[in-house]
């Protein structure tokens, strides 16, 4: 019966829209309550788009400057407006970060214990904000305001975490090659670090480098995506209410080549972090080589979830569907390929329909709405390719695969969430990071040939599996080259445990025991007596 439902697996473009059958499936979406967005409210005045605009301007003297617009993706409707800044302006922050980190910041002068205390300020505010910060979080990027609020939680555990970590930054006594020697291993602040965010978790990307830069002692410049900013802003301005120096967070808005040139090519900044594309990511570790700075990365995925044929499908279906359409399916560590045994694939992409029906496309701030828009023109236009070579391809479509309207006002960059079967291993949507609400099922016959197909990428941030299997827990783990294993979970992230991809995926890890060590550097210290 559900396979009837199914469309030509030739199907071109634009046959997609004028199927009856596509329809009949795709109309089966339900959309949010057909009203207009609804007005954004904001219980602190400081936090409004407009109040966080007029505190960002006010860090730099730039009358007269060209600006940029900030736009909610929902309905295209801009949020506001901000000074784009530039190399000048990135320079001045890195000055300013610099001098903090000689002086007001200054880890001779500030101690682990009230290094600490800041950022316990800091996480409090943000708590105390949260439903401001979630609430511009969802207006800038689009995501529903429950991934936001538990986005800006996550912001704040980070905070949490890294302050405790700043009084735990241990040393080491060891022996010398001498007799009369011994040597201590000090850890020290790496300095200046230039950090750098993407759109799709535009507040925790930068607690996650923020909180373990100010704990190991360093100061901050953060360039955060342009699309973006707001949260950012916010963030900023709360540390500085927090007691931060306002030279040790600093934020820089607007032309990313410009003020990533200027941060990896500035002899005062010894480290940059960078969340975002692997190419993106590619170009910073090249400039950042002609002043050799630390630098981590965390960058693109292409991740695998396995069902194998022995998985409590129900589980794993509502697991794909949390990890695969998270953010409208913008989120780095999204299942892009989905590896599904021959005897269970029909069962289980069946579950995933049924399922993917009862979605809601909508406004972030409508709290009926389960997924909201792309962050932009070009991602819809790259998702609707990445569907329609498929089909075109010979990939079935179950679900969704068209752009969608989803109410009054709501003109922005919305994606059906979509259901392809029949997917072949060299199509884009499963090679490729779809970054958009689309699940792409590839039949497998073998573990080997599963392990095989997962590992074929040059990504290697984060991997799922389902089994009941003991054995297939281990060997399945072990097999899979990603950074991020999930074994019946698709929950790989949190605060006590590294994050981090293999191969292009990245270099160093991001929380966890081992996060702050990206922000201190060792000194042997030889005591000859
Ligand atoms: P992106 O294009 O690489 O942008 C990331 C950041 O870099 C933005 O602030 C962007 O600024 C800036 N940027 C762009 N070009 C630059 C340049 N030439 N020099 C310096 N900075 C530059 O990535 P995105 O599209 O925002 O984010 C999506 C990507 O991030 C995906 O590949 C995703 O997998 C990855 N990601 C990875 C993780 C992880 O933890 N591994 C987490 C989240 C996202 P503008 O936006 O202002 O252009």
């Amino acid at each position: 019966m559900f396979l009837r439902l199914l469309l030509s697996p030739t199907i071109g473009r634009s046959a997609l829209h004028r199927c009856p059958a596509a329809r009949t499936t795709m109309s089966s979406f339900a959309t949010s309550s057909n009203a207009p967005p609804p007005t954004p409210s904001f219980a602190n005045s400081r936090l409004t788009p407009q109040a966080l605009s007029e505190y960002y301007e006010a860090q730099f003297d730039s009358k007269g400057i060209e600006k940029f617009s900030v736009r909610d993706p929902a309905s295209g409707a801009e949020i506001a407006a901000l000074d784009l800044h530039g190399a000048a302006e990135a320079k001045i922050a890195v000055d300013r970060a610099h001098d903090a980190f000689r002086n007001e910041w200054n880890p001779n002068r500030v101690t682990a214990q009230a290094r600490y205390d800041a950022l316990v300020r800091w996480e409090r505010l943000i708590r105390e904000n949260a439903r401001d910060l979630a609430t511009l979080l969802t207006l800038e990027n689009g995501k529903p305001i429950s991934e936001a609020t538990i986005e800006v939680a996550g912001g704040a555990d980070s905070v949490a975490w890294f302050a405790e970590e700043a009084r735990r930054i241990d040393g080491d006594v060891m022996q010398g090659a001498k007799r009369r020697q011994r040597v201590m291993v000090l850890k020290q602040p790496v300095g200046v670090v230039g950090a750098i965010t993407p759109w799709n978790f535009p507040f925790s990307m930068i607690t996650r480098k923020i909180g373990p830069a100010l704990a190991a002692g360093c100061t901050v410049v953060v360039k955060p995506s342009e699309e973006t900013p707001l949260s950012a802003i916010a963030l900023t301005y709360l540390a500085h209410e927090a007691g931060f120096p306002k030279g040790g967070v600093q934020i820089v808005c607007g032309d990313a080549k410009a003020i990533g040139a200027e941060l990896t090519g500035s002899s005062k900044v010894r480290k940059i972090g960078f969340t975002g594309s692997t190419a993106v990511g590619k170009l910073l570790m090249a400039q950042s080589a002609s002043s050799i700075k630390r630098i981590s990365l965390e960058l693109g995925g292409n991740a695998p979830f396995i069902v194998f044929e022995d998985a409590d499908l129900d589980r794993a279906a509502l697991a794909l569907l949390g990890s695969g359409l998270r953010n409208a399916g913008q989120t780095c560590i999204c299942a892009d390929k989905v590896l599904v045994h021959d005897d269970v694939h029909d069962a289980f992409a069946e579950k995933l329909a049924e399922k993917m029906a009862r979605l809601r496309l909508g406004h972030g701030l409508d709290k009926s709405t389960t997924h909201g828009p792309l962050i932009n023109a070009a991602a819809l236009d790259k998702v609707e390719a990445h569907v329609t070579e498929a089909v075109e391809a010979g990939a079935t479509l179950v679900v969704g695969g068209s752009r969608a309207n989803p109410g009054e006002g709501l003109e922005g960059h919305f994606f059906q969430p979509t259901l392809l079967t029949d997917v072949k291993v060299d199509m884009s949507c499963f090679r490729e990071e779809n970054f958009g609400p689309v699940l792409s099922l590839h039949r497998f016959k073998t573990d080997e040939e599963a392990l095989e197909i997962a590992n074929d990428t040059e990504y290697g941030l984060a991997a799922y599996f389902y089994t009941s299997s003991m054995r297939r827990s281990w060997t399945i783990s072990e097999g899979l080259e990603y950074g991020m294993v999930g074994c019946n979970d698709v929950a790989v992230t949190g605060v006590t445990t590294p994050f981090g991809g293999w191969k292009q995926s990245g270099l160093g890890c991001e929380h966890s025991k081992y996060g702050i060590e990206e922000f201190l550097q060792k000194k042997a210290v030889f005591l000859t007596f």
